[in-house]
């Protein structure tokens, strides 16, 4: 009797741990919602706060940042150019034979090389002369069916992607570091100049013809292909945006006026904030955690760095106040980031019957054992969760800007030249591995913009992956402003 007595207390003990459980994961539910009411309101900052940083200088928490490039590939470049591309945790070096509008590219090559995590976080010189030995050596091995231009310095474009104040389209410098990186001697100094003091160091002669953003290479290299890219997004480690803006609307540009009468902004969307993002307790924690606290709020709800430790954060709470995984905290919970996207993206996509995966993949990442289904079932719930959240976000972000320029089928927001806002096809190029590699993350933004654009406005934008577009835009921004051009 006493024993019957001791089971139905513990089945009514874990009961009450069970619902709680369940009140956690509500909770969360109810606090990250996105219907598309709070969207509509999301759109609408976005365009608030993209015209108040347009207009001044530290008008917007948007930085709507100028890139100086005003005129993007038309096809016609031609001859050999290099690209180097920083910004994740790997950088790549790539060279790019151009052979003109009939050509295009003739051969191209690269190479993805790894950053030590220690340059991450180390000094300004190391990185620098860390990328230029790697790109000396790559240079080095250029073989036969490249043609630098005789008597000409090869040139680079140079994508960095942080965010940059330029001061034309060959020179900027660094505003803060974002992502895993946080080398304080680097702030402020010019980035173009700390890669060529380094590339003399190594004594590699070749010249920065173009400083951009990732946002600003992967429009290019879409444009490229197709007249119809207006904006560019990356969904990555951090996430970020850049679109084609008449010249007119950037109020605070002071230069010549562009003859395209355009000029392409980086946003640096990732430190958009608005009361109306659906922020909670899980987000405040991470913020104040991370390497950059009260910076990049957007992307920190969105991103591939992130998303994986909102999760990570919600299982915590979970294991300790209900004893989700029994009655020890498991301690690879308290890691910051141990749980990573791509093992989120596994886990919410995780299609066998008794969640092999999930199961997997605590086991391996987190050491717990022996989950049973219906825990697994609320760690997919939880990814399927804090995934959808950040693609509707992010969607949320691109009506925004296709708002801004006249492209969402409304009636309001400056026109392109020639524009005639409905009818008229436009396309978003995106890249980033959140985006690549999470099919139900890609879905969720897919439907999601249909769903703010409705129906008809829909038909005419298209959302389109642009894998590595960054580099080769790069390469070609630097033939489109290659100081040999009007020699
Ligand atoms: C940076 C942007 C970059 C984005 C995607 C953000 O953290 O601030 O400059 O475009 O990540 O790489
Ligand atoms: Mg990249």
């Amino acid at each position: 009797c006493a024993a019957a007595a001791y089971v139905v207390s513990r089945r009514i003990r874990s009961r009450k741990h069970w619902n709680r459980t369940l009140g956690i994961l509500q909770e969360f539910q109810s606090e990250s919602a996105t219907s598309l009411f709070r969207l509509r309101q999301v759109v609408d900052a976005m365009t608030v706060e993209m015209h108040a940083g347009l207009a001044s200088e530290g008008g917007s928490k948007l930085k709507m940042l100028l890139s100086y490039v005003d005129n993007l590939p038309t096809g016609d470049e031609e001859g050999l150019y290099y690209a180097l591309d920083l910004g994740g945790t790997n950088f790549r070096v790539l060279r790019v034979q151009l052979g003109g509008r009939e050509g295009r590219v003739l051969r191209q090559e690269y190479e993805e090389v790894p950053i030590p995590s220690q340059l991450m976080v180390g000094s300004n010189e190391d990185l620098f002369d860390y990328i230029a030995l790697e790109l000396s050596r790559f240079v080095e091995s250029e073989g036969d069916g490249y043609h630098p231009k005789s008597g000409q310095e090869r040139e680079l474009g140079f994508t960095f992607s942080f965010p940059v104040k330029q001061t034309s389209v060959d020179s900027g410098y660094l505003i803060k570091w974002t992502k895993g990186f946080a080398i304080s001697d680097g702030v402020g100094k010019d980035v173009v100049q700390s890669l060529h003091d380094a590339m003399k160091r190594q004594g590699l002669d070749m010249r920065v013809a173009a400083l951009v953003n990732d946002t600003v290479g992967t429009l290019a290299g879409a444009r490229y292909w197709n007249e119809d890219v207006m904006v560019a997004v990356i969904l990555g480690t951090g996430t970020n945006a850049c679109y084609v803006e008449r010249a007119e609307a950037i109020t605070k540009y002071q230069g010549e006026s562009p003859k395209s009468g355009s000029m392409v902004i980086n946003m640096e969307w990732g430190n958009f904030w608005s009361s109306h993002l659906p922020k909670t307790t899980y987000d405040e924690d991470l913020d104040g955690e991370s390497l950059n606290p009260g910076e990049q709020g957007f992307e920190k709800m969105i991103s591939g760095m992130y998303l994986g430790d909102i999760v990570r954060r919600v299982l915590l709470r979970m294991a300790q106040e209900s004893f989700l995984f029994g009655g020890e905290v498991p301690t690879n919970l308290y890691k910051p980031f141990v749980l990573r996207t791509p093992d989120i993206s596994t886990m919410h996509q995780d299609e066998t019957a008794d969640l092999r995966e999930v199961a997997r993949i605590l086991k391996s990442v987190l050491g717990i054992v022996n989950t049973p289904l219906k825990v697994r079932k609320i760690v997919v719930e939880l990814c399927d969760l804090v995934a959808e959240r950040g693609a509707r976000l992010a969607s949320a972000g691109i009506v925004g800007i296709l708002k801004k320029i006249g492209r969402d089928g409304s009636t309001t927001g400056g026109r392109l030249k020639g524009d005639q806002g409905k009818g008229r096809r436009t396309m978003v190029a995106m890249d980033g591995g959140l985006y690549e590699h999470y099919p139900k993350f890609r879905k969720y933004l897919q439907e999601t913009v249909a769903n703010l654009l409705g129906e008809e406005m829909a038909a005419n934008v298209t959302v389109e992956l642009s894998k590595d577009g960054s580099g080769i835009g790069a390469a070609l921004l630097a033939a489109s402003h290659s100081q040999y051009l009007n020699a």
